[in-house]
């Protein structure tokens, strides 16, 4: 790996003179961890950064960013590691800022439902900070335990719950962001605390999802909600995967968006199945998890709304109202990947084509041409997915030291990316794009790509800024 600026073995020690001592690591075995994230791609070839720095306030950022932009040294922001892309791993080298100790909540504002947080926060960590409120941060990804929040705006990240609350992108209502020339600005407002606004174009839009492409974020504005004190949860088990969608239409029809309607293709009941047989999930093609949300009377009429809509298609309905069964439906769900392993002993589940959203009309079409490429390439492949905004993850699961099963798996991941944009979807619904689906950003989005590469060399002309990632052929010289 060549780093584009400055010599290696003299940027530790510069950076030591502008930061303390102990937020400048450069020996190879505490570099390790920082070489790769939850991506296969990274996990099969680790990319070493040059040196990790440890900044515990925005000026620390500032001095790092105006070093890298005099020495033309890329700066990769990083937060817990758990993306799926290989975003935050240092794909030419270069130094990787770690928000490991930026991770304070300075301030949770109830009366104007916001919060005000600094990047390394980990997500469960805000709800905990919430909950004593009655406040809850809506975007739940799955890495909840782990990533963090300005991992979750640069990737625009979401969960099961996107169908009724939406992604990280609607709770952003500002952001203080080290620009690639060091300078800082914040966006949404500079002393604002507005929940709305239509003054000036939504900067604060442009930073999330941008991947620590376009500039490092400092601190976080977030939008928060009163927590609903009630849920339950109708289980609806389908024999056929048209019916779901079918099913989730006639809600719309009578006027309900449920909070969600998760989806376990059945090669996911069977997962799970092999685990917690005592869940009792129903046979057939799918399982749909629809919650429902808000204060227990309305929960306890709306539920039962819900399964007589459902009922009509779903071969059996159940309901989960107790908080007790509703968090263990849950936990069945979020221990897919524990599931996965059971099912398919000796594979590992890779993260690779993982993160397709397409239409809700498209959602069984896509899954049965998905299904059929696993089979034809002879890859085991477990879907499941928040049906309900058409996100389906896909699970391969291999032997990462069989290279023939390794190359079949890149065949089916790159067919899936494929098959998203052929149904009229996209290659990422929440994970990102990073550097392993930067190839796709030209068919996905056509002649845009162009505006964003503007946007990029615009605000990054020296390109130091999270350097091969996102887009798509200005990425390239980094091999996939
Ligand atoms: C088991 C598992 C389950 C997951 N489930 C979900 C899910 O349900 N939904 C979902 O959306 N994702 C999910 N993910 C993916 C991942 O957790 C999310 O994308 C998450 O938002 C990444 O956060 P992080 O702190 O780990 O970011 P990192 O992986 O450290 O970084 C991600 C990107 O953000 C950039 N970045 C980080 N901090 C900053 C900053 N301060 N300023 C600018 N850029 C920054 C990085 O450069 C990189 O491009 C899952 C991952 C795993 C491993």
């Amino acid at each position: 790996m060549t780093t584009v600026g400055a010599p290696r073995s003299t940027l530790a020690e510069r950076l030591r003179r502008l930061l303390p001592h102990e937020a400048v690591i450069d020996d190879p075995a505490t570099l390790l961890p920082y070489a790769y994230d939850a991506s296969f791609w990274s996990l099969r070839q680790q990319r070493l950064p040059d040196v990790v720095v440890v900044p515990r306030t925005t000026e620390d950022v500032q001095r790092v960013v105006r070093f890298a932009d005099e020495t033309n040294t890329p700066v990769i922001a990083r937060g817990a590691g758990t993306g799926q892309t290989g975003g935050a791993v240092a794909a030419q080298g270069g130094i990787v800022i770690s928000f490991a100790r930026m991770r304070e909540v300075i301030e949770i504002d109830r009366a104007n439902l916001q919060a005000i947080v600094r990047p390394g926060l980990v997500f469960n960590d805000f709800q905990a900070a919430l909950a004593p409120h009655g406040l809850f941060f809506p975007p739940d990804p799955g890495s909840g335990r782990a990533c963090t929040l300005g991992g979750m705006a640069a990737n625009n990240a979401s969960g099961p719950h996107a169908v009724r609350w939406g992604t990280t992108s609607a709770y952003v209502l500002g952001c203080e962001v080290v620009l690639a020339d060091g300078s800082v600005i914040w966006t949404g407002g500079a002393r604002s605390k507005a929940l709305k606004s239509s003054s000036g174009i939504d900067l604060a839009k442009l930073f999330v999802g941008s991947e620590g492409t376009l500039g490092i974020i400092t601190t976080l504005r977030l939008r928060v909600q009163p927590r609903p004190p009630a849920r339950a949860v109708v289980l609806a088990g389908y024999e056929r995967l048209e019916d779901t969608v079918r099913s989730l239409d006639d809600l719309f029809a009578a006027g309900m968006l449920p909070s969600t309607a998760e989806l376990l293709d059945t090669s996911a009941v069977t997962a799970i199945q092999k685990w917690q047989p005592s869940l009792g999930l129903p046979d057939g093609e799918a399982v749909l998890f629809i919650e429902v949300e808000g204060t227990p009377d309305h929960v306890l009429s709306e539920v039962r709304y819900v399964d007589e809509i459902v009922r009509k298609r779903a071969s059996v309905t159940r309901f989960a109202e107790d908080e007790a069964s509703v968090a263990r439906l849950w936990a069945a769900r979020s221990g897919l990947a524990a599931a996965s392993a059971l099912a398919h002993p000796g594979k590992h589940r890779i993260f690779a084509g993982e993160d397709m959203a397409v239409p809700l009309t498209e959602i069984p079409r896509t899954i049965r041409r998905a299904r059929e490429i696993g089979a034809e390439l002879g890859v085991a492949v477990i879907f499941y997915g928040h049906f309900g905004d058409g996100n389906v993850h896909s699970a391969i699961l291999i032997d990462p030291e069989d290279t023939d099963e390794v190359r079949r798996a890149d065949e089916l991941a790159d067919r899936l990316h494929k098959l998203a944009i052929e149904v009229g979807g996209t290659v990422t619904g929440e994970h990102g794009t990073g550097a392993v689906r930067s190839r796709y950003m030209r068919a996905e989005h056509g002649d845009a790509l162009d505006l964003m590469i503007r946007i990029k060399k615009a605000l990054d002309p020296k390109g130091i800024l999270n350097p091969g990632k996102l887009y798509g052929e200005m990425s390239r010289g980094e091999p996939l």
